[in-house]
């Protein structure tokens, strides 16, 4: 949860990403991480997938709202693999450096990451 305070004060703050920041930051992916039958971490009937879609979806509308070019990898609670993850992230604005991919996860404690590497 102090994750997703703290960037939802860094895209409240518009102020924050001032120009110089918005010019360097050509394109923005979000990656709402796990989805459909993949939960992510659980808590009960708490499911980590449910949380990165809502953050996911929270900034994505905001950067949009500032201009930034942007995608989001899935804005509903669907399924897909590691492979096809990185062929949206991958089709959406390429692999050129000014494209910034934020993999949105709030894992538990005590488990392995799992992250998309290697894109
Ligand atoms: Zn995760």
């Amino acid at each position: 949860m102090t994750i997703f305070f703290f960037l939802h004060i860094i895209i409240m703050r518009s102020d924050i990403l001032n120009d110089d920041i918005l010019r360097a930051t050509k394109k923005v992916v979000v990656d709402a991480g796990h989805g459909g039958t993949d939960p992510g971490a659980i808590n009960g009937n708490v499911y980590e997938k449910d949380f990165n879609l809502e953050v996911s979806n929270y900034i994505y509308n905001r950067l949009k709202e500032l201009g930034v070019p942007v995608y989001i990898t899935r804005d509903t609670d669907e399924t897909f693999d590691r492979n096809e993850r990185v062929r949206r992230i991958l089709n959406a604005f390429g692999n050129s450096s000014d494209v910034v991919v934020l993999s949105n996860h709030i894992n538990a404690g005590g488990g392995d990451s799992h992250c998309v590497t290697n894109v």
